[in-house]
């Protein structure tokens, strides 16, 4: 079976020796070339869905899913990187797209053959400089980037809406009707979620004060203190 080179998985504090996506910054490279690599990398089978990931440059929290052509194997965040932040993968994967390979479909055969996965020649790349011009804005990781999601203040009487609304938090979703009423009529602060990522939240607080709901969210100090708390 054809051995699957896994590309685009970058270095985080859990895995400070992978490649870091700062040194492939290439503002120079080719439009048109670049924009083929963008929807090349779109329009990979997915494989797989994880759940989500941030993007080391700018912060951003994007839904994460496997894809692959048979030949490459990366994730959806890929692209966002050569897209948003000019990143100018390898030559090899490069020619790869340019020769307009025919992907091979994902088989049964291939979900349950994980040593097929080949990780060694993505790990060995340096990138095109040493990242240090790269503007790195605002998160450094995603530890800095979570912090706590908290209901504060409730507007009465508590409404069907309200309720539906707290329940979408994973914590809540089984409450009863009575029990969280109760909760909310109370009064007292109601942790949400304890890993809520910043840039979600004003979102969720237009939607909630939409309903009367006021929302704080409170960063995390340190990854030490994420790693005591939120786990
Ligand atoms: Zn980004």
């Amino acid at each position: 079976m054809q051995t699957v080179r896994g590309i685009g998985l970058w270095q985080s504090d859990d895995l400070p020796d992978w490649p870091n996506p700062a040194c492939f910054v290439d503002e120079s490279q080719d439009a048109d070339v670049r924009t083929k690599v963008i929807e090349y990398l779109k329009a990979g089978e997915v494989t797989a869905c994880s759940s989500y990931d941030w993007c080391r440059l700018c912060g951003a929290q994007l839904s994460l899913a496997a894809q692959e052509d048979g030949y490459y194997t990366w994730n959806t965040l890929l692209a966002h990187y050569v897209e948003m932040h000019a990143v100018r993968l390898p030559d090899d994967f490069i020619q790869h797209v340019l020769s307009n390979p025919t992907p091979i479909p994902y088989s049964l055969e291939a979900k349950y053959d994980q040593n097929r996965y080949d990780d060694t020649w993505w790990k060995s790349q340096k990138g095109w400089h040493d990242g240090s011009q790269v503007e790195i804005v605002p998160f450094r990781s995603y530890y800095d980037s979570v912090g706590v999601l908290w209901l504060t203040a409730v507007t009465h009487p508590v409404t069907a809406a309200q309720l539906k609304f707290v329940r979408r938090f994973s914590d809540f979703s089984f409450f009863s009707t009575l029990a969280l009423r109760e909760a909310l009529r109370s009064g007292e602060p109601l942790l949400l979620q304890q890993e809520f990522h910043v840039t979600r939240v004003a979102e969720v607080a237009a939607e909630a004060a939409a309903l009367g709901l006021t929302l704080t969210h409170i960063r995390y100090e340190s990854r030490e203190e994420w790693q005591q708390k939120a786990r």
